[in-house]
């Protein structure tokens, strides 16, 4: 049975972590994804290969960008706003996983 760790949380969702098999389950919006380690490395990447127009006000909210989601035909639709705020999660995520594998090495 899967029991979850919070790693990063903001208006739009949060990203968690099973603590048993160590998936990742995020919620972004209206959809939730699960992904393995690997598969959330490849999005993030694929993420910071976008180009996200930030300075532009009136195309900040536009979903201009589109971010397929690993070996699927499904594709998150993301204004540059909500682009940054996924990209930010993921990141405080991750630094919460080095954080809590250093805190484990200490113990
Ligand atoms: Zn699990």
């Amino acid at each position: 049975m899967c029991t979850y760790a919070l790693l990063a949380h903001n208006s739009s969702g949060y990203l968690i972590q099973c603590k048993t098999c160590g998936h990742f389950q995020f919620a972004f919006g209206t959809t939730e994804l699960i992904m393995t380690g690997i598969e959330l490395d490849e999005f993030q990447a694929k993420l910071a290969k976008e180009k996200y127009p930030l300075s532009d006000c009136g195309a900040i909210h536009r979903k201009t960008i589109r971010v397929t989601v690993v070996d699927s035909k499904v594709a998150l639709a993301l204004s540059p706003y909500e682009a940054k705020e996924l990209i930010d999660m993921i990141d405080e995520a991750k630094a919460a996983i080095e954080v809590n594998a250093l805190l484990c090495q200490l113990e």
